[in-house]
C-alpha cells in the first residue's frame, strides 16, 4: 500500500453500507480513480462537504496495488463550485459533463489536459448565466473528443479536401465537414447553416472563456449544440450511453426562463 497526494474533482458518490460512500473522482495525477470515504456520510465527518458532487478538492489515498478501490484519508476543498451547485440547470449541464468523463475514459489513466479542461469547464459553468451554458458544453465536447482522439475534422471536406465556407455538411459517420459534391456519400450527413460553420470553428479555436463571454444562446448555437451531442452520440453513444445528455436535452427548453 502507498500514500498519494493530487487533486480531484467529484464525478460521482454512491453509499457503501450504514455510514462510508465510494466516490469516483477525476484526479490530476492519476486519472479516474474509485475511493472509499469511511465514516464520511457521519454527521461529523472529517471530510465535511468535500466530497460533494462536482466539488475540487486536494486529497490524500491510499493505494492498494492491483485493486481498483483505493482509500481515502483527507480531502479538502479547492473550489467549491457554489453558483454551479446552487442552479439545477447548471448542475444538469455539469452532470453530462461529468458523465462524459467518467464514461469515455478507462480507470487510472492519467490525462493532465484532461484534468485541466474538466476544472476550466466547472469554473466556467459556475461564473456563466444560463443563456451562456449551451456554447460552455458545445466548446467543451469538442475539446474533449479532441483529447481523447474522436476530434471532427473542420478545416476542409474530410473526403475530397476542399475548402468548405458556405453549403457545408456535417457527416456523422465521416467525422467532419463534407462539401456539397461529397454529402451524399455519408448516409448521416446534417446540413449546416453558415453562422453554425463559423461558430464551430470558433469553439474550437478560442478558449471557453472567450466563447462563453462572446455568445448566448440563439439559432446558431442551438443548432452547433444539437450537431455536437449527435456526434457524441454517434462516435461514442454505442459503448457509452451518456443518460444526463437526454436528461439535460429534455429540460433545456424550460431553463431559460
Ligand atoms: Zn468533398
Amino acid at each position: 500500500m502507498s500514500i498519494h497526494r493530487t487533486h480531484g474533482v467529484v464525478l460521482r458518490t454512491r453509499k457503501m453500507r450504514e455510514s462510508s460512500k465510494i466516490v469516483i473522482l477525476f484526479t490530476r495525477d492519476y486519472g479516474k480513480i474509485s475511493v472509499v470515504a469511511r465514516g464520511s456520510l457521519k454527521p461529523k465527518s472529517k471530510f465535511g462537504s468535500s466530497l460533494e458532487l462536482f466539488t475540487r478538492s486536494a486529497i490524500i489515498f491510499y493505494k492498494k496495488e492491483n485493486r481498483d478501490l483505493h482509500t481515502l484519508s483527507h480531502s479538502e476543498i479547492l473550489s467549491p463550485y457554489k453558483q454551479l451547485k446552487r442552479d439545477v440547470v447548471k448542475v444538469a449541464y455539469a452532470s453530462v459533463i461529468g458523465e462524459m468523463v467518467e464514461r469515455l475514459l478507462p480507470a487510472e489513466q492519467p490525462n493532465r489536459s484532461l484534468y485541466n479542461l474538466l476544472t476550466e469547464t466547472l469554473k466556467q459553468i459556475d461564473l456563466a448565466n444560463r443563456t451562456q451554458l449551451e456554447v460552455v458544453l458545445s466548446s467543451y465536447e469538442l475539446k474533449l473528443l479532441r483529447l481523447i482522439g474522436y476530434g471532427p475534422h473542420l478545416a476542409s471536406c474530410v473526403r475530397c479536401g476542399r475548402q468548405v465556407n458556405q453549403g457545408a455538411w456535417f457527416g456523422l459517420i465521416s467525422g467532419g465537414l463534407l462539401c456539397r459534391a461529397c454529402h451524399d456519400r455519408d448516409l448521416n450527413s446534417v446540413g449546416l447553416s453558415n453562422k453554425a460553420l463559423e461558430l464551430l470553428r470558433e469553439l474550437e479555436a478560442e478558449s471557453i472563456a472567450s466563447v462563453r463571454e462572446r455568445h448566448s444562446s440563439d439559432q446558431y448555437s442551438r443548432e452547433v449544440s444539437n450537431l455536437l451531442n449527435s456526434f457524441v452520440r454517434s462516435q461514442v453513444g454505442e459503448t457509452a450511453k451518456i443518460k444526463s445528455l437526454d436528461f439535460l436535452e429534455r429540460i433545456r427548453d424550460v431553463s431559460y426562463q
